[in-house]
């Protein structure tokens, strides 16, 4: 095992120093060949120059940008991480254009759109290693656990970080803010657990050797990864098969604004008074019975004036319809006079 790796490990440094010395040229990433732990390896020694204040900025020059369409993209790692600006991807791990597939999403949890972007890259692009990295003082993970009230499609996008924090809290029996540590590495096995369950593509490539997951958190203060390897339970998850991909409950804190039941008279046009109608209903009918009747074309309407409308618009179309046939009758005959009248005229001085 050690051999093992250190022949990884010489192998990487000298693809580095290729990368040095050969700035312009493919060899570095057009590594087909590149494995799982040499791949790991890569990020790993780019976060050491990271923290430590030494980095190279690799694969940033012009030419890089040319080769990279020319010759196509080969990113030797697919990263799922937070969309936090403190944890620039590429940035921390000291790699540049072309190098890493990188998704980022608040929490970095993994849905269907992540799920996809995550197969695009192990399948399509064939990359070896899959890195979901989560990082400290995470808010989305944070607001989860301190019931922070959340908005718009935040509840259904922090749906995923829930079953995480219910597991960090059994596990430490702490609360709140305290079990934010543990909660973001739960998260971090939350989403790669999620994927498994839910991408067939990545189950399979685990399965035949092709693809490594591992998991790692951030540390925001000493710019440093901290690895977690790979999930614990990854066996079982593997044999588990597949899983609902997805948490989404209903939004916790806020009721959906726009669809109103056809039976229900509270509707508004605007985002103001709809906010304003929330908390007060005897206003919203106020707004309602001053609701001019051309304004009623908003998301807030009954069945009947739906129906009402429709048919206005119909008969609206109708009339249209036949002022344009008349005018292009009249136009028409409009016309044919004119010729006659040419024609008698003609006759007349011939
Ligand atoms: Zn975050």
């Amino acid at each position: 095992m050690d051999t093992r790796l250190s022949v990884v490990k010489l192998r990487a440094v000298l693809a580095g120093l290729l990368g040095l010395s050969l700035a312009t040229a493919g060899p570095v990433l057009a590594m087909t060949t590149t494995s799982s732990d040499e791949a790991l390896y890569r990020l790993e020694a780019g976060n050491q120059r990271f923290a430590a204040g030494i980095t190279q900025h690799p694969n940033l020059s012009q030419s890089r940008l040319r080769e990279t369409v020319e010759q196509g993209q080969e990113p030797f790692a697919t990263v799922l991480a937070c969309s936090d600006s403190r944890v620039p991807v590429e940035l921390l791990f000291d790699q540049g254009v072309g190098d890493l597939f990188v998704i980022r999403v608040a929490g970095n949890v993994c849905g269907v759109n992540e799920i996809g972007s995550i197969e695009y890259g192990v399948e399509h692009l064939g990359t070896p290693l899959l890195l979901v990295l989560g990082h400290e003082h995470c808010g989305a993970v944070t607001a989860v656990a301190t019931g922070v009230e959340m908005h718009g499609s935040i509840p259904r996008l922090i749906g995923n970080i829930i079953p995480a924090v219910t597991r960090a809290e059994a596990l430490t029996g702490k609360h709140g803010e305290e079990v934010v540590p543990e909660a973001v590495v739960e998260n971090v096995w939350q989403s790669i657990g999620d994927l498994i369950g839910g991408s067939a593509a990545v189950r399979q490539r685990l399965a035949d050797g092709r693809l490594k997951v591992v998991g790692a958190v951030y540390e925001l203060e000493t710019g440093t990864v901290r690895w977690l390897g790979e999930h614990p339970r990854q066996a079982q998850l593997l044999a588990a098969g597949p899983t609902s991909p997805v948490h989404t409950p209903e939004p916790t804190v806020e009721p959906p604004v726009e669809p109103v039941p056809a039976t229900e008279e509270s509707h508004s046009t605007h985002a103001a008074e709809a906010e304003a109608a929330d908390t007060d209903a005897a206003g919203a009918h106020a707004v309602d019975a001053e609701q001019p009747a051309e304004e009623a074309g908003g998301g807030g309407m009954t069945d009947e004036e739906r129906i009402q409308l429709n048919r206005l618009a119909i008969a609206n179309q109708g009339l249209n319809s036949m002022l344009m046939i008349v005018t292009g009758g009249l136009l028409f005959i409009a016309l044919g006079l004119a010729a006659l009248a040419y024609q008698v005229f003609m006759l007349k001085s011939g």
